[in-house]
Parts: C-alpha cells; structure tokens; sequence
C-alpha cells in the first residue's frame, strides 16, 4: 500500500479506479460464507436504561411517590402506607382476614424488579418473622421472609417458590436492610378445555444472586383455603393475565422501586 501511495498521480488515477469497481465486480460473486450466518432483522426494539435502573418499556407499579397502581386485594380492606418513600404494610390483626394488595392492571408474563425490606426489629420466628411475598397472577408466590438466622422449611424460606422450590442459596441480607428480587415469570399455558399444556415457570435473582432457575411449578402455592391441606393444590385453568399481588402475612414487612415489563418471549407464543 505504502508503494502504491508512493507513485506519481499519474498512474495512482487507474489504480484508484480499479479499487472502485471491485464492489461491481464483488455484487456478481456469491457471497462470503462468513455473511451466511448473519442475521439483520427484525431489528430488536432499543430500550433504554437510564442510570436510575428502571427500563424505558417498564411499568412502574410504585416508585415512593403513591399507591395509585394498588388495590387491597379483599373487599372493604384498608390500603397501605407510605413512609420516606417505601410502601409499607399495614398488618392486619388476626382473626380479620389479611390485606393484601394487588395491582390494577393484569399481567401475563414478566420480568418483575422489587425491593424489600423485613423489619429491623425482630420479632417472631420462622414464617412468623418478617413474612410477605410476590405473588405472581395472586396465584404463584415467590416467598418474602427473614431468613437471617431463622430455620424454617427450606421451600419457605425467603426467595423460596413457596412450598415448591427451595432457593438454590440463602442471599438474604439481615433484618432492616434492603434487598431486591429480579424475576422473570412464565404463566402456565391452558388449552381450551382447560388443560394444562405449559406449567408456570420462574427464575429469580435475590440481591443480584441467581436462586431459581427456570423452575417449574406444580401448581398454585398454597395460600387461604388451600393452605392447611396436605398436598400443594393443583392448577386450575385461569386468565391469560392476572393482577401482581404482595401479601399481608400480619408483618410490617416494606417495598420500594417496583416495576415489571411485560414479555414476548419467541419460545412462549
Ligand atoms: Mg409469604
């Protein structure tokens, strides 16, 4: 190349035109086998990710300033508070039935954001102390306890899919400090007849740790009637999208930063 730079003008004019008509030349040939295994569209959509975190195509369900998004969950219950930006449960008293809330909208499938935080004060032990949880569609709970130093059955303990699947690890932090739940949930799938053709799925990352993965659900965790049974209650054909819900278990257990993004996945159409 050096060489060519080197020649008088002259004859540069003829080499310059040669270069420029190898692109003709090129369009006639077949192409690179490399260019076979390129794939140009559809061309995926930009989600942007400003620094607070939260995605541009996400749906904000609570970021500190209301509860506009939540409803309690049973009728004629109170809503919950907001303290220094968190919503924080107002524990219903045994025996009144307990308030959870659930949003408005419905979901399907998603990939979910949450923070918590279980008391500092500690109080109670094993699914006594510090328990909530993320319940996917009011159906399928991603466990919310205060697993520090707190033995229960290991499909309770915190990031657990209740009475499912134990969390491949305990990464919770202690009472009083905030953790996150990052999730993707699958819905189960259901033939017309109502049959189950696809069982709900669930991967989680607690505090940025990998807990479940792909899991498969047997069914609805146990929860109201169908907890103090002896065998996990099967599923039932239900909505395609259902409304998020976040569980009263009678603790001031507290939640910020809360949003989901609705998901097409190719392999789940
Ligand atoms: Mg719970």
């Amino acid at each position: 190349m050096l060489a060519l730079l080197m020649r008088p003008l002259p004859l540069l004019i003829p080499a310059i035109a040669v270069l420029l008509l190898v692109p003709v030349f090129a369009a006639d040939q077949p192409p690179p086998p490399y260019t076979l295994t390129e794939v140009w569209s559809p061309i995926p959509p930009v989600v942007t990710t400003p620094a607070s975190g939260v995605p541009s195509d996400a749906i904000v369900l609570f970021d500190g300033k209301n509860l506009d998004a939540w409803e309690p969950a049973v009728p004629g219950g109170h809503p919950w508070k907001i303290e220094d930006g968190a919503m924080v449960i107002i524990p219903t008293a045994a025996p009144a039935r307990p308030t959870d809330q659930r949003t408005k909208q419905s979901f399907g499938d998603v990939q979910l954001h949450l923070e918590f935080r279980t008391p500092a004060e500690v109080k109670g032990e094993g699914q006594g102390r510090g328990n909530s949880g993320v319940f996917f569609m009011g159906l399928y709970e991603l466990q919310i306890l205060d697993s520090d130093h707190n033995p229960t059955y290991v499909n309770g303990q915190n990031a657990s899919v209740y009475k499912e699947h134990a969390p491949l690890v305990n990464a919770s932090r202690g009472p009083g400090e905030w953790q996150t739940y990052d999730a993707v949930f699958i819905a189960p799938r259901f033939a017309a007849d109502g049959t189950l053709l696809k069982p709900a799925r669930m991967t989680v990352f607690h505090n940025g740790v990998l807990v479940q993965y792909d899991v498969a659900l047997t069914g609805p965790t146990p929860n109201g009637p169908t907890y103090n049974q002896p065998k996990l209650p099967p599923y039932e054909a239900h909505a395609a999208k259902l409304p998020l819900l976040l569980q009263d278990h009678r603790n001031p257990n507290a939640f910020r930063n809360i949003w989901v993004r609705e998901l097409t996945l190719p392999e789940t159409k």
